[in-house]
C-alpha cells in the first residue's frame, strides 16, 4: 500500500492526528493507497501557509510576467509527468487510461493559457466626471482561494481553478475528493520543481463532511471554487453565504443530446454513445438524455444498441478497454438504484440494466452500459443526474417540443444537437438553456472556451478569457491632481 502525505507550506506532512484513510482501486474493489485524514486543525495550517505565502515578497513581489513564467514552467513540469499522473488517476478513479492520458497531456495548456493572461490584467483609467480627479483601477488578487473538487477528473478540475487563480496572484488550498486524492499528492512535488514559492499551493486531504465546512468558513479564505454535486454545492453555498464569501459553482447536469431527422445518423449515434458511455457516464456533461425525432427513433435506437453492445469492458489500464468501472462503491449502488427506479417507472430497458457480471470485470464495480426507451420527460430517470452509464431515450415530434423537453429540467450544464440544417444549428444554440452547446460534436473542451452552468448547474465560468476575473477584485483609486484646497469638510464631494 502506498502511503501519502499532504502538502503544507511546501512540506510533505501527515495529518496532525496521524490518521489516514484508504483509497480504493475501483477495478479491483480493493484499497491501494493510504491518504492523510485531515481535520479542522490541518485546514487551519493549510490556510495559514497560503495566507503567509500570499503576503510574502517571494510571491507578492513577483511581477505578473514573472508569475506567468512560473506557470509556464509548471506546465512543462506537468507535461513531462503527464503519462505517469494519468496512470495514478486510472488506478484511483477507474477511468480509462486512454482518456486520462489525453486529459493529462492536454492539462498543461490550461497553465500556459493563464500564464499568458497573468500580465494582461491592466486595470483602467476612468474618464471621471469630477474635474481635478484622476481615477484609475487596479486588478488585485483576492488572497487565499480554496478549491474543492470531485473524483471524476481530479487534476483537470483542479487545474481549471488553480491556473487562473495563481495567474491572478492568489494562493491556493486544494481539497481533492476523498475518493481520488492520489494524483493530487503525486503532483505535490511539482510545484517546487517548477519554482513556485512554498505555500502558494497547499493540498489538504480528507472527507468533505469532516473538513469541508472548516475550509469554506475559514475567515482567511477569500473565495471558494467548488465542483461537485448540487446538493453538496448548496451546503457549500450556504456556509459561504454565512461568511459573506464569493463562490464559483460547477455542479451537476442532465444534458440532452438532440438528434434531428436530418442528422448524419452515423455521427449522431457515435456522438450520443460517447456522450453517455465515455468515462462510464461519470462526467458532469454526460449526455444522459437522448432526444430523438420520432421519424428516426427506431432506426437510431437499433444502430445505437448495435454499437453500444460492442463496448469492451474491463481493466481501465488496458488500452483496448472502452467502458471501465464506477469509481466508488456508493456511486455504484446509486447507479443501480436509478436503474431500478427507471424500471419501476415503466421505462423499457433495451440494454444492460444491472451489474456487469463479465469475467473481464473481476471484482470491480462495473455496471452494464444501460439504455432505457419509452422514457417520459418527467420520469426521475429523465430528470435526475445518475452519473453513470445510463441513457434515457425520449422521442419528440417538433423542434419546439425538443426545446421544451431539453430545457425541462432544473439543470443547464450542456446540450448536444445533431442536425445538418445551419438555421437549426443557430436557433437551437440560442434556445437551449445550457452553458455549453455542442453541435455535431460532443465533449470538446479547451482552456480558451468558457465553461459553466445555467440554472442549477451552477454559476461563474471556468476557462476562457473571463475566468481569470473570478479571481480578481477591482480597486478604484481617486487622486486629487488640481492642487485645490479641500472644500467644506462637512459635505461629501
Ligand atoms: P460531491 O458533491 O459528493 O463532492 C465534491 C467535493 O465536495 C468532494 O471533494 C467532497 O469531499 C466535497 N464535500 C463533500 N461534502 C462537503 C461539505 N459539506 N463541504 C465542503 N465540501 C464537501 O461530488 P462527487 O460525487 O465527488 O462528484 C460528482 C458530482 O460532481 C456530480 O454531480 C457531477 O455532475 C459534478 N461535477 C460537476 C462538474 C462541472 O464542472 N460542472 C465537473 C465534474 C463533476
Amino acid at each position: 500500500m502506498r502511503k501519502y502525505k499532504m502538502l503544507l507550506a511546501g512540506e510533505p506532512v501527515d495529518a496532525a492526528s496521524g490518521e489516514t484513510f484508504e483509497s480504493f482501486n475501483p477495478y479491483t474493489g480493493r484499497p491501494w493507497a493510504l491518504i492523510p485524514r485531515a481535520a479542522a486543525e490541518d485546514v487551519d495550517r493549510a490556510v495559514a501557509a497560503a495566507r503567509h505565502a500570499f503576503r510574502s515578497p517571494e510571491w507578492r513581489g513577483l511581477t505578473p510576467t514573472a508569475r506567468g513564467k512560473l506557470l509556464s514552467r509548471l506546465a512543462d513540469v506537468i507535461a513531462a509527468r503527464a503519462d505517469e499522473l494519468a496512470e495514478y488517476e486510472t488506478r484511483d478513479n477507474g477511468k480509462l487510461i486512454l482518456e486520462m492520458r489525453a486529459q493529462l497531456r492536454y492539462l498543461p495548456e490550461w497553465f500556459r493559457y493563464f500564464a499568458g493572461l497573468a500580465d494582461k490584467l491592466e486595470g483602467r483609467v476612468i474618464p471621471i466626471d469630477r474635474p481635478g480627479i484622476f481615477n484609475y483601477t487596479l486588478e488585485e488578487p483576492l488572497g487565499v482561494v480554496a478549491a474543492i473538487v470531485p473524483w471524476n477528473s481530479p487534476l483537470m478540475l483542479a487545474a481549471w481553478k488553480m491556473a487562473p487563480a495563481l495567474a491572478a496572484g492568489n494562493t491556493f488550498v486544494w481539497k481533492p475528493s476523498e475518493h481520488s486524492s492520489v494524483s493530487a499528492l503525486e503532483m505535490a512535488p511539482l510545484f517546487a520543481e517548477a519554482g513556485l514559492p512554498p505555500g502558494v499551493v497547499n493540498i489538504v486531504t480528507g472527507f468533505g463532511t469532516e473538513i469541508g465546512d472548516a475550509l469554506v468558513a475559514h475567515p482567511d479564505v477569500a473565495k471558494v471554487a467548488f465542483t461537485g454535486g448540487d446538493a453538496t454545492g448548496a451546503q457549500v453555498y450556504q456556509t459561504a453565504a454565512r461568511n459573506i464569501k464569493p463562490v464559483v459553482m460547477e455542479l451537476g447536469g442532465k444534458s440532452a443530446n438532440i438528434v434531428f431527422a436530418d442528422a448524419d445518423l452515423d455521427n449522431a449515434v457515435k456522438g450520443v454513445v460517447s456522450g453517455i458511455f465515455a468515462a462510464t457516464g461519470q462526467t458532469c456533461v454526460a449526455g444522459s438524455r437522448a432526444l430523438v425525432h420520432r421519424s428516426i427513433h427506431d432506426e437510431f435506437v437499433e444502430r445505437f444498441l448495435a454499437l453500444a453492445r460492442t463496448a469492451r469492458m474491463g481493466d481501465p489500464l488496458e488500452e483496448s478497454t472502452q467502458v471501465g468501472p464506477i469509481t466508488t462503491r456508493p456511486q455504484y449502488d446509486k447507479v443501480l438504484g436509478y436503474i431500478d427506479i427507471a424500471k419501476s417507472e415503466g421505462a423499457r430497458c433495451a440494454l444492460g440494466g444491472g451489474p456487469a457480471a463479465r469475467p473481464e470485470c473481476g471484482d470491480g464495480w462495473f455496471v452494464e452500459p444501460t439504455v432505457f426507451t419509452d422514457v417520459g420527460p418527467s420520469m426521475r430517470i429523465a430528470q435526475e443526474e445518475v452519473f453513470g452509464p445510463v441513457l434515457a431515450v425520449i422521442p419528440f415530434d417538433t423542434d419546439d417540443e425538443a426545446v421544451e423537453i431539453a430545457n425541462g429540467t432544473q439543470y443547464g450544464l450542456a446540450a448536444g444537437v445533431w442536425t445538418s440544417d445551419v438555421a437549426r444549428c443557430l436557433t437551437m444554440a440560442q434556445r437551449l438553456e445550457a452553458g455549453t452547446v455542442w453541435i455535431n460534436t460532443y465533449r470538446v473542451s479547451s482552456p480558451l472556451s468558457p465553461f459553466g452552468g445555467y440554472k442549477r448547474s451552477g454559476f461563474g465560468r471556468e476557462s476562457g478569457l473571463l475566468a481569470i476575473r473570478e479571481f480578481v477584485q477591482e480597486k478604484s483609486v481617486l487622486i486629487e491632481t488640481s492642487g485645490a484646497k479641500v472644500p467644506n469638510p462637512f459635505i461629501v464631494r
